[in-house]
């Protein structure tokens, strides 16, 4: 495949953008470097680059892109909205009603703010939690990515991990130092943290279904005990439903798993494409924040009618019937038909998978833990990778990322990917 413009314009973008990405999860750095492709329109589930390259996208924007790309009931109203002026400075209709469907489809969010990006929204859930308990520490989950703040960016998964940076330069080790990482699905190890640091807790950070080091789900009983020893200590469980919400059912994980945090932390699907962030939960933790409390959080973008408007038409999609029977139907073709390319051709994997959202691990221990996740074969992805854009199918460029069916995609494209997973894994097994 000729991408010999996206080369050139990779060379031009190293000298004036750092890097030559805007994120460094896009650079190929993970997958043996050279030039990402540089996309320049997609319409539903593909993506074409600048040589003219048509791709079935599985990234979907690291998620947000569930509708698919360009979905005319999202784009009308990104329209109507542009044509009504961007950005007020005032309330508007429209986030009154968004947040209204928010606290609907997620009850535990009875009082709900918006910002614009899942790190604002994790950021200002700790800083709510610290306010409301009068504590500084916090406990997350080794190999989980809450964004790029100070706080959380401590043995952080996702892009870091990937990056071999555990901790990024530039963070304090004062402020390294308030934060406890433990192993996913470790009761045990989670208790003991508890009892050591629990009455100087403010939060327990948790991605309800893990996305970031693939999809990982929680062992039948974790989160109830996180919950029960996390309220015994007086601190507050906070959920970062950045991936999750909205991807598995209409409403969070927390509906779908029947646990309900404190707080929760929401992004990336929200805002249809657009930039968004939000938090929000009970309403007597919520009053802390200004201008009800002492916890000042502000924004001047927040709640913008561009992407208020993009998100509710996003979730007014999802509402249909069926969407979220259909991303288990095809997500499951997907997998079988990743199993038994794998089966075929001698190749060990590891599949996890919730209704669309999907991740191969090429390893032959199953992935509990980030652990787990850290021990699949990072070359052999990056190979795989590697044909798999030949093949004209875009993942992630990088091992510990989820793929994600959208509504746009059909049974002609899974078919297409299972074809190219076939060539792919026999490629790598070089036959
Ligand atoms: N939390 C989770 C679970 C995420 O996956 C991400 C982004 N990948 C974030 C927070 C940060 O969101 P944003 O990139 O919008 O700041």
């Amino acid at each position: 495949m000729n991408r010999e413009k996206s080369a050139h314009l990779h060379q031009q973008a190293m000298d004036v953008i750092l890097g030559g990405v805007n994120s460094p999860s896009r650079s190929f750095k993970a997958v043996g470097g050279g030039a990402p492709v540089t996309m320049e329109r997609a319409q539903g589930a593909y993506f074409w680059d600048v040589d003219g390259n048509r791709y079935i996208d599985y990234l979907a924007a690291y998620g947000p892109i569930i509708t698919g790309h360009a979905h005319p009931h999202v784009t009308q109203a990104i329209c109507e909205a542009a044509a009504n002026g961007t950005l007020y400075g005032t309330p508007t209709p429209w986030e009154v009603k968004f947040a209204g469907m928010i606290r609907e489809a997620i009850p535990s969010m009875e009082r709900i703010r918006f910002n614009n990006s899942g790190t604002e929204a994790v950021m200002t859930c700790i800083r709510v939690a610290r306010a409301y308990t009068g504590r500084v520490k916090i406990i997350k989950f080794a190999g989980c990515y809450h964004g790029h703040s100070d706080l959380v960016l401590v043995a952080a998964g996702s892009g870091p991990s990937t990056l071999g940076i555990p901790d990024s330069a530039g963070i304090p080790q004062s402020i390294a130092n308030e934060v406890i990482t433990v192993p996913f699905n470790d009761v045990e190890a989670f208790a003991d943290a508890m009892k050591r640091w629990g009455s100087e807790t403010a939060a327990v950070l948790v991605e309800p279904i893990v996305g970031n080091f693939g999809i990982v789900t929680p062992e039948p009983g974790f989160l109830d005990a996180v919950n029960r020893i996390t309220h015994e200590a007086g601190a507050l469980v906070v959920y970062d439903e950045v991936i999750t919400a909205f991807r598995f059912c209409y409403g969070g994980a927390q509906n779908l798993l029947g646990v309900e945090p404190d707080l929760t932390a929401l992004g990336k699907i929200i805002g249809g494409g657009l930039p968004i962030g939000a938090y929000g939960g009970r309403k007597e933790i919520m009053e802390q924040v200004a201008p009800l409390g002492p916890a000042y959080q502000a924004g001047t973008m927040a709640g913008n009618p561009a992407s208020i408007r993009a998100g509710i038409a996003c979730l007014e999609v999802l509402q249909q019937p069926g969407v979220y029977d259909e991303f288990e139907r095809l997500g499951a073709m997907l997998e079988a038909g990743i199993r038994q390319a794998a089966e075929k051709h001698d190749v060990t994997i590891q599949l996890n998978r919730v209704k669309g959202a999907m991740a191969v691990y090429f390893t032959d221990e199953p992935v509990h833990d980030y652990d787990a996740a850290q021990k699949a074969d990072g070359e052999l992805f990056a190979r795989f990778f590697r044909l798999m854009l030949d093949e004209g199918i875009c993942l992630a460029p990088s091992k510990y990322e989820a793929w994600f069916v959208t509504t746009a995609h059909t049974e002609e494209d899974i078919h297409e990917t299972i074809a190219a997973v076939d060539r792919s894994f026999a490629a790598l097994n070089g036959k």
